[in-house]
């Protein structure tokens, strides 16, 4: 921490991607002001992309619970913790320690997860403890166990900018891991010849870099991969010294691929892909010798995620690439801790620091250096089952910490059944409002990002401090504070005396080191005597950190030694799968989903800054020309995406960077923030057999049309509810609140319409027609609400397109600025109601800079005063030239 007169910097580090950047917080008055990239920082020497650079926006107490509260009523801590310690108590006397689960989140930090495993699996008796990273990258973390001995990441960031061939697999980089993406950038840019693959069935912003783009058959990732090991040993390409000497198993799984893809024009007809391309990526892997692939949830989420992940290990185990710089399989998780909540065990199919249930020597370990009374032999339910086991009652109590698994569960509306027929739910949040606080019995304040201290590791392995420097906001307490205030009321004293953080991170360290002497490269053994001072001030820190071999190498594997019994990878024989789920008549196309750029999860936090919804503001799903034309459907046309299980309502974004048959719709937005678009409310619960990842990229649905007769815009300086049409989405401004809205049925008075859902001041000004009705009211000079709609109910109007619906309102992001801005002349009144600017100055389109409020419009106009390339439009603009995470998008303009 650095101070001057009145601010401080601290260093801590970015809560939302497996990036893991470090940022610098300038702190005043109990205030955080601005933030910055950590140039000290290896992941992103001081970057930082747009969801980082918004930090300081999304602070404020605005939407935070506050105070506990049982059954809505508030309540002290006191009452609060002994409701939910006498709840467990006596649920677990009644029922069994497995009639109570803990679901986490890769959101909390390391410490926060220590004592949360350490309360299930030692404590209470039950390894009914899972995350949400489940939902992201169990797979890999099967696939390194498999292949490694243990959940091993073998390379580091470096890598994928020493890398001569990059290939980038189920992973929208640009936009899922923008920093990343930028130090990929830049890589190429001063290396030309630097190759970069993207394999992904969408046209996705990442392909802005590739030198080539193989957009195979949705799900069919698997196959590509064992035809390029049955490609490697057919064109001499294989290490045989490296197979030889540090694998385990090459003949099997050369046997497997070649039974399922034995020639490239096999491999070429699963995946749906032109011979000639995927040749080519074949011939570079083979003659290439620094290739990293990374690889993300487009492999992960899948019934067969894996197995994908073993194909793509057995490819760089039979080249030897591995251990190396430049050279390395690299699964980048999801999460800002995934990894932290990996090393503590938090999924159910863990023990602790890195053992699991497979040897009862782990058991004991653990066992003795927890002094546990109650410890647990067995493993407990994956998430899907877990959600499951509580609709069905064997789960009677279950506490969920800083996620929201009803938004963000396959089968949304199974799990939030599950929950409303659970007899204790306990939800510890940050967040007053979300779908799943709303069906909690007990509600906790949790202390959110600027005011949380302890630990997370990114995708590299290195360990980082997160730093609180805002006092916790309301009555709000540590996640770590809760849980062991819980395990001390149940009477567990001993073991949950913790008064720091810190000395939970080093009693974590010192199990990591506990009778290891090498047997488990998860070793921070040399942190385990920290003090406070020295944890407060730890810097980013790599793992393996043994006390005996403090090396912290950047990369494992380098002797070729591997985490398992004979100190040899395995290389698997995987037989990758289709999807179970197949598309029929009745539901035709395949539903891809995934992320944004400017938004993260289910936008409790993102959805805070204003700025972040500049870019992309409603839920949509993309549509190839061709099925849309089928469908008859228009570009931004309010349509229903559904199947048996559920329906979304969202907006069409006709576009050719998806391809025929297939749609694409985003997973951020929950019920708080529109009518009816959990995407998840779609996925089927259907999982990889061994990492109970469900399959969440490849979702058989029907779409079809809404005949929208009204659209509107609707800004008011409150958070309205209930709003009573087909299609609401609200867009929080930085003065109130827009919703954007559609209707099948025409209101037939708009007056009543509006007066339903909140009070209007008799200082107002209408407009009323056939096809359109237009209100703005005021109190004093300022905006109070502002309704524009336009429909095309009257039979006078029919024959109006629903584009022209559209066409027919204002720029809702003019009428946003202009909501925050006093007026005070009669013109600026009418020039609101007409929705134009009085001096009749374009609108600047739809943002593509969030930094900057750059619009699509003036980027276009600089272009066509000469500006080619981003530099001269970030000159002109200053577009682009901050975070990075829209060049992208620039590119594909000036292109
Ligand atoms: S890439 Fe962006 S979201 Fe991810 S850690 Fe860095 S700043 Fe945060």
């Amino acid at each position: 921490m650095t101070n001057t007169s009145d601010t401080c910097q601290v260093k801590t580090t970015c809560p939302y991607c497996g990036v893991g950047c470090g940022v610098n917080a300038e702190v005043s008055d109990n205030r955080l002001i601005a933030v910055s990239g950590d140039r000290d920082h290896p992941a992103n020497q001081g970057r930082l992309c747009v969801k980082g650079s918004a930090l300081h926006e999304t602070t404020g107490l605005e939407g935070r619970l506050l105070e506990p509260r049982i059954d809505g009523a508030s309540v002290s801590w006191e009452q609060a913790i002994d409701h939910v310690a006498q709840g467990f108590r006596k649920t677990i006397e009644a029922h069994g320690p497995d009639s109570v689960a803990l679901y986490l989140s890769g959101q909390i930090l390391t410490e926060d997860y220590y004592v949360a495993n350490k309360l299930m699996k030692g404590f209470i008796g039950s390894a009914n403890v899972d995350t949400n990273s489940r939902l992201c990258m169990s797979s890999a973390v099967a696939a390194h166990k498999r292949a490694f001995g243990a959940d091993l990441v073998p390379g580091c960031y470096e890598d994928l900018e020493l890398a001569e061939l990059l290939i980038l697999t189920g992973s929208n980089t640009a936009w899922a891991h923008p920093v990343i993406y930028q130090r990929i950038v830049a890589a190429k840019k001063a290396r030309p010849e630097m190759k970069i693959v993207v394999i992904d069935p969408r046209q996705t912003a990442t392909c802005d870099i590739a030198d080539l783009h193989l957009p195979l058959k949705p799900g069919s990732d698997g196959y590509l991969f064992t035809g390029l090991l049955s490609y490697l040993a057919d064109n001499d390409a294989l290490d045989s010294t490296f197979i030889d000497n540090h694998t385990e198993g090459f003949d099997s799984a050369l046997l497997a691929a070649k039974q399922l893809t034995g020639s490239v024009a096999e491999s070429a007809r699963l995946c749906g892909l032109p011979e000639t391309g995927l040749g080519l990526l074949y011939d570079w892997f083979s003659r290439t010798e620094k290739v990293v692939t990374l690889f993300s949830q487009g492999i992960n989420q899948s019934s067969s995620g894996v197995d994908k992940g073993n194909a793509i290990i057995n490819c760089h185990l039979a080249t030897g690439k591995i251990g190396k710089p430049g050279s390395a399989p690299f699964s980048i998780t999801g999460q800002p801790n995934a990894m932290g909540g990996r090393e503590v065990g938090g999924l159910a199919n863990q023990l602790a620091a890195h053992m699991d249930f497979s040897d009862p020597a782990n058991i004991e370990l653990v066992e003795t250096f927890w002094q546990a009374p109650n410890m647990v032999h067995q493993e407990g339910l994956k998430a899907v089952d877990m959600f499951q086991a509580v609709h069905d009652g064997r789960i009677k109590a279950i506490w969920i910490m800083g996620t929201n698994p009803v938004a963000s569960m396959p089968d949304a509306d199974f799990v939030r059944e599950a929950l409303q027929r659970c007899e204790l739910v306990v939800v510890s949040d940050c967040i007053e409002k979300t779908d799943t606080t709303a069906c909690a019995n007990v509600l906790l304040p949790a202390t959110g990002w600027a005011e949380k201290d302890g630990t997370v590791t990114n995708s590299e392995r290195v360990i980082s401090r997160q730093r609180g420097f805002l006092k916790p906001a309301g009555k709000s307490r540590h996640d770590w504070q809760i849980i062991c205030s819980v395990a001390r009321a149940m009477g567990f004293d001993a073991g949950f005396e913790f008064t720091s953080p810190g000395q939970i991170f080093t009693e974590h360290a010192a199990l990591s080191g506990y009778r290891n002497n090498g047997r488990r490269y998860f070793d921070i053994s040399a942190l385990e005597s920290l003090t406070e001072e020295q944890y407060n001030q730890l810097q980013p820190v790599r793992w393996p950190a043994a006390k005996q071999a403090n090396l912290n190498p950047k990369r494992l594997f380098q002797s070729g030694q591997f985490n398992t019994p004979s100190g040899r990878a395995r290389m698997v024989a995987v037989t990758p799968t289709a999807p179970v789920n197949r598309t029929s008549e009745q539901f035709p196309l395949v539903l891809n989903t995934g992320r944004i750029r400017d938004q993260w999860h289910t936008m409790t936090r993102t959805g805070k800054a204003s700025r972040l919804l500049n870019h992309i503001d409603q839920p949509f799903v993309e549509i190839s020309p061709e099925d849309a034309a089928q469908k008859q459907i228009a570009d931004n046309d309010l349509v229903e995406v559904s199947n048996a299980l559920g329906r979304c309502v969202v907006r069409a974004n006709v576009t050719d960077r998806q391809p025929a048959g297939s749609l694409f719709m985003p997973i951020h937005w929950s019920a708080q923030f529109t009518s009816q678009a959990r995407v998840d409310s779609l996925i089927a619960p259907i999982c990889d057999p061994i990492a109970g990842q469900p399959e969440s990229k490849y979702c058989p649905v029907t779409i079809r049309t809404l005949n929208s007769l009204w659209r509107g815009i609707l800004i008011s300086d409150k958070e309205l509810a209930d709003l009573p049409c087909e299609y609401w989405c609200k867009v929080p401004l930085t003065k109130g609140f827009r919703y954007e809205l559609a209707g099948l049925q025409q209101p037939d008075s708009w007056q009543q319409w509006l007066a339903s859902i909140t009070t209007i001041s008799p200082d107002r000004i209408e407009l009323n027609s056939t096809s359109a009705y237009r209100l703005a009211s005021f109190n004093g000079n300022q905006p109070e609400l502002l309704f524009f709609a336009a429909s095309r109910a009257h039979p006078k109007e029919a024959h109006l397109k629903k584009a022209h619906l559209k066409e027919a309102l204002p720029n809702s992001a003019w009428l946003s600025k202009q909501f925050a801005q006093p007026i005070s002349t009669a013109a600026q009144r009418m020039a609101l109601l007409a929705g134009k600017p009085v001096d009749n100055s374009t609108d600047c389109g739809a943002i593509i800079c969030s930094c900057f409020e750059v619009g699509e419009k003036q980027i276009q106009q600089a272009i066509s005063q000469g500006a080619a390339s981003t530099d001269e439009l970030a000159a002109k603009l200053k577009c682009g030239s901050n975070c990075g995470s829209c060049l992208p998008e620039i590119r594909a303009l000036l292109n």
